[in-house]
């Protein structure tokens, strides 16, 4: 058996002032053609990784054709979509003959005139290779459409958040692709849109949050052979395109089409009844926060601001919180990270150990924020290559680009860098010879994935409710294209019965 596999995944947020271009993948993340994606995946527990595991096991002959991942960003050119999306079905010509195709997606990624572009590609996917199975992987943030789920035959999400199972999603979708070969035109979607868009702190599936009891109940329900696999979807609650909301997508044979409709139906509903626990979470102003953590004697203390979260395609150039710690006078050691590309050039050019007077921060997302002058020290400079370590996106290889850490006041370490750095694990700040253990205060921007790799090394952490485009009060942010009157919370008294939609 001979399948094709690729990556094409990227997150988007609608209110990001960048742009995403081939260049920025192949800077922050990874653009592999071919044999090249044998090499790069060495090592990584990302689902392709996990899909040829499965593939090696069971004998199937992988041909690689593109993949194409980088850290969250603004929303992508045309042109380099079409280029992608020309260049992937060009590969596949060239595999043939094919006995079927494996995609990693992420289900969030948006294109400048183009909502749902992973709809449009399964759907050109589907077209080139006629009824031979399709089978994708979809990030639990992805905004899942009909078009997806009526072009693709197999498609599963992690169901996890933080995704620690990038690896095990890509195993099972192997393992159904294997299991299911020559009766995949038997099955269906089982497809359910909620009117739903809610902020993240509160859906992580950790701990006694309620959303573990919501997707254990889900999982229950999947027997590998008549029930394939129930996913639920939290979506990326910034993009501002027509078709939005969580939804529950089953993938089921046919005779247990109605069975799975009442599974589906009875998890978007317990879905839709958590709406307002997700808008109850407490956070702290920056101030606050500082004035508690200084007050107690736990260290490292994690400083979280969701709403600056480069893995929510925010800018990650927020000084909310620098102005507060500089107002605060903090001679606690703490590690901050800035994305600012010109004072980087700036701190390259002075070398290590210049002293310097600069403005940081603020300049890429002017809409939410401003640059604080600061006068520093160089002390490290950095060309910006690492690895993930911990339990999410573990082994793949990421850059924050040319990265300076300014020391300012005596002990603020400002790791300033020129591409957005996602804070998942702490191995950014390790990397550059700051060593977690002995921050006091730790500076994270995440809504939730940090969890993971945080998970018994912070201390204590405070939320922060400062101002951002990947900020939780969602009623604050410009959004313009999304149906309001349909959707909660900006319809606050609406009422929603499941009706799932076979595909
Ligand atoms: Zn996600």
């Amino acid at each position: 058996m001979r399948y094709a596999v690729g990556t094409l995944s990227l997150e988007c947020n609608s209110f990001s002032p960048e742009r995403t271009t081939l260049d920025y993948f192949r800077r922050n993340g990874y653009l592999l053609r071919g044999e090249e994606i044998w090499d790069a995946h060495r090592g990584m527990r990302n689902e392709l990784a996990g899909f040829l595991d499965v593939c090696r096991r069971r004998g199937v002959e992988a041909v690689p054709t593109l993949a194409v991942w980088a850290v969250p960003h603004g929303l992508v050119v045309p042109e380099t979509y079409a280029e992608l999306k020309a260049e992937l079905l060009a590969r596949l010509r060239t595999a043939e003959p094919l006995d079927g195709v494996y995609l990693s997606l992420h289900g969030s990624m948006v294109v400048e005139g183009l909502d749902d572009p992973e709809g449009d590609l399964l759907e050109a996917v589907r077209n080139a290779i006629g009824a031979r199975p399709l089978v994708a992987t979809l990030d639990f943030h992805g905004n899942v459409t009909a078009r997806m789920a009526r072009a693709a035959d197999i498609l599963v999400g992690y169901n996890s958040f933080p995704h620690t199972n990038l690896f095990e999603t890509g195993v099972k979708a192997g393992e159904l692709a294997w299991r299911h070969h020559g009766r995949t035109r038997d099955l269906r979607r089982i497809f359910v849109k909620l009117p739903l868009v809610a902020p993240m702190e509160r859906m992580t599936i950790v701990g006694d949050e309620p959303m573990v009891r919501l997707i254990r109940d889900l999982e229950a329900g999947e027997d590998g052979d008549q029930i394939l696999a129930l996913s639920a979807f939290g979506v990326q609650c910034w993009l501002d395109i027509q078709e939005m909301g969580c939804s529950v997508l089953g993938v089921v044979r046919a005779e247990a089409a109605d069975r799975a409709s009442e599974l589906v139906a009875r998890t978007a509903r317990a879905f839709w009844d958590l709406r307002r626990v997700f808008m109850d979470f407490p956070f702290h102003s920056p101030d606050e926060a500082i004035r508690q953590g200084l007050a107690s004697a736990a260290q490292p203390i994690v400083l979280n601001e969701p709403s600056d979260n480069v893995g929510a395609g925010a800018t990650g150039d927020s000084t909310y919180l620098l102005e507060a710690l500089l107002r605060q006078r903090v001679k606690a050691p703490t590690y901050l990270p800035i994305v600012d590309p010109e004072a980087v050039a700036t701190a390259a050019q002075a070398g290590v150990g210049a002293e310097l007077t600069l403005p940081v921060g603020g300049r890429l997302n002017r809409r939410f924020s401003r640059p604080v002058t600061v006068q520093g020290r160089v002390r490290t400079l950095f060309d910006g290559r690492y690895r993930y370590t911990g339990p999410m996106f573990h082994g793949v290889e990421t850059s924050m680009g040319r990265t300076a850490v300014l020391e300012v006041s005596g002990n603020i370490f400002i790791e300033l860098t020129e591409l957005p750095v996602w804070t998942i694990d702490p191995e950014h700040y390790r990397c550059v010879g700051l060593a977690p253990e002995r921050a006091k205060f730790l500076v994270v921007k995440s809504q939730g994935s940090f969890k993971a790799a945080y998970e018994g090394l912070a201390k204590g952490v405070f939320y922060l409710d400062t101002p951002g485009i990947s900020g939780s009060n969602l009623r604050a942010l410009p959004f313009e294209r999304i149906d309001r009157a349909n959707l909660y919370p900006w319809n606050e008294t609406r009422k929603f019965e499941p009706d799932p939609t076979i595909l």
